[in-house]
């Protein structure tokens, strides 16, 4: 069902509000919605879905699995199946284009579904942008600069957030760069690019430029990226990225950023001499919540110096009836964990007494870096379990090549490297950090494993199956 109009639409009244149509606001209206609550949901984008559908996790995918299939052309060849120089023709010539297309189009019918979903558990869509005007009354402001309002009991914020992009004050010509947003829009594959930042989406969108044949740079500030990972997987993954051709400017920033005549931007870097040329500059330094006119002043509901909203363990802000969930909170920045967080603030508000305490546990996320090859983590890094448990610790690692490496004699810097980390006698599990093919998939099951407590012994205690990477594993001594 489309949004309503507003003649249909205008001063209604709800038990719950969401404002947003995101992870974190579908997982909550949907929810509520299904306990028999009145749900009203509203969002400023044409398109329902949020960052993850529209501007993250899927096309990211798509473009990470667009990158695995090229750079598979290449492995085939060391294999023994092929022809190198036609596999090097193929790379210069990737039609950008037609596969962002098709992408598009992808995406363009996930959000009919998402449409759909929200007509299936009659949740009213509200399409346009919504201002809180009190604890109790919504200003919908349309598209086409139409406003109305609506009444509801309860409210829940799942705005998100964007990428942050640094002032003309702090980096003249920073202006020129583009953010995570203007990545997705992108019509043709840029000759040279040059990335900033040292988090998921710096490390990411930098290995599929290099996978689909992109000139790489990548300025990070320290020595190393994804500092808030277990060292090991900077250590590994840092000299692979070189390896396979990434210019990696270590402990260097982005001074200046000017056009030159030809169009291409020279972007001055403290560490080199020269500037570097490049057709496209991409800021990837983090996010931050999206509270624009929202109303919050209207209300008192409390920011931290982010501008993230601030809310308890069980997704309450400071204004008794306004709840946030999702990336507006700043915490665990991932589609599933806007999802979890809304459908069990849902479950406590309106599920009745059974769920009358229920919350999101935000301990052992398990987490996936879509790098190549990719990373996969839950629980403590080894300094943060050093940290906790002191000496109380047992760490158990293995570097291997797995089979799918096996014929690729000129990669020997490709391993895959897996780490388990123990507390106490018992040897319980507290953090696991693999990178290596198949990560990504392999994390899943070992995650709900050490949700459950698992021991090192219990591990041990599954049979492997053979020949895998994930049986390293279960074989680790
Ligand atoms: P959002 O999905 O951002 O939804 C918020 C919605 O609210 C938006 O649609 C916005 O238009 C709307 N809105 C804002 N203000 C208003 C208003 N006043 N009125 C009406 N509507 C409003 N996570 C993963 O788990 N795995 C990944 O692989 C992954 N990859 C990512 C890749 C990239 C490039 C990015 C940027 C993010 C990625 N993420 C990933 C993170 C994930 O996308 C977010 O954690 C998730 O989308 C957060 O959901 P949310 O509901 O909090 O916010
Ligand atoms: P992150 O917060 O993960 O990383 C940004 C990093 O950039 C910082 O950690 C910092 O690293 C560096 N940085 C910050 N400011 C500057 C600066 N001024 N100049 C240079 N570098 C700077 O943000 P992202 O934008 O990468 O991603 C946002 C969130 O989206 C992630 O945290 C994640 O939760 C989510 N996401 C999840 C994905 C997944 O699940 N696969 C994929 C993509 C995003 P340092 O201090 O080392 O310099």
């Amino acid at each position: 069902m489309p949004p309503l109009p507003k003649k249909e639409a205008e001063n209604r009244e709800y038990d719950y509000f969401v404002i947003g149509g995101g992870s974190g606001g579908f997982g909550t209206a949907r929810r509520a919605a299904s306990y028999g609550a009145k749900v009203g949901l509203a969002e400023q984008s044409p398109h329902l879905g949020g960052t993850c559908v529209n501007v993250g996790c899927v096309p990211k995918k798509i473009m990470w699995q667009a990158a695995e299939h090229a750079t598979g052309i290449h492995k085939a060849v060391r294999f023994g199946l092929g022809n190198a120089k036609l596999a090097d023709e193929f790379t210069k010539d990737i039609d950008w284009n037609t596969m962002v297309q098709r992408r598009e189009a992808f995406i363009r019918n996930l959000n009919k579904i998402y449409e759909k979903n929200l007509a299936n558990e009659h949740v009213d869509e509200h399409s346009g942008h919504a201002k809180i005007l009190d604890k109790h009354t919504i200003e919908i402001t349309q598209r086409d600069g139409e406003k109305y309002t609506i009444k509801t009991k309860k409210i829940c914020i799942a705005t998100g957030g964007y990428p942050t992009v640094p002032g003309e004050d702090k980096i003249p010509g920073a202006k020129y760069g583009i953010d995570s947003d203007g990545f997705f829009a992108l019509e043709q594959r840029p000759k040279r690019v040059v990335v900033v930042g040292a988090g998921y989406i710096a490390v990411e969108l930098t290995g599929i430029f290099n996978a689909l044949g992109s000139e790489a740079h990548l300025v990070i500030r320290h020595d190393q990226f994804l500092r808030t990972f277990d060292p090991m997987c900077s250590e590994v993954l840092m000299p692979h990225m070189e390896h396979e051709g990434v210019h990696i400017h270590k402990s260097s920033n982005v001074t200046k950023v000017e056009k030159t005549s030809s169009g291409a931007l020279s972007i001055h870097i403290d560490s080199l001499s020269e500037p570097v040329e490049a057709d496209c500059l991409l800021w990837c330094i983090g996010r931050h919540g999206n509270t624009d006119n929202l109303g919050l002043e209207n209300v008192g509901v409390k920011t931290n110096e982010k501008g993230d909203i601030v809310v308890d363990e069980y997704q309450n802000t400071n204004v008794d009836g306004i709840y946030a969930v999702g990336d507006i909170g700043g915490k665990a920045l991932l589609t599933p964990v806007a999802i979890a967080a809304g459908r069990r603030l849902s479950n406590r508000l309106f599920g009745g007494d059974k769920y009358k305490d229920d919350k999101l546990s935000y301990e052992n996320i398990p987490s996936v870096v879509f790098s190549h090859p990719p990373i996969g983590a839950i629980g403590l890094t080894e300094p943060e379990a050093k940290e906790k448990y002191g000496d109380k610790l047992k760490i158990y690692k293995s570097t291997f090549r797995g089979l799918s490496q096996s014929l690729l004699e000129q990669d020997q810097k490709v391993s895959s490297t897996y780490k388990l980390i123990c507390a106490g006698e018992d040897e319980k599990v507290v953090g696991l950090h693999i990178i290596g093919d198949g990560s990504d998939e392999v994390l899943q099951g070992f995650g709900v494993a050490i949700k459950m407590g698992a021991t090192k012994e219990d591990f041990d205690s599954c049979v492997a199956i053979h020949p895998t990477s994930a049986e390293e594993l279960v074989t680790l001594r």
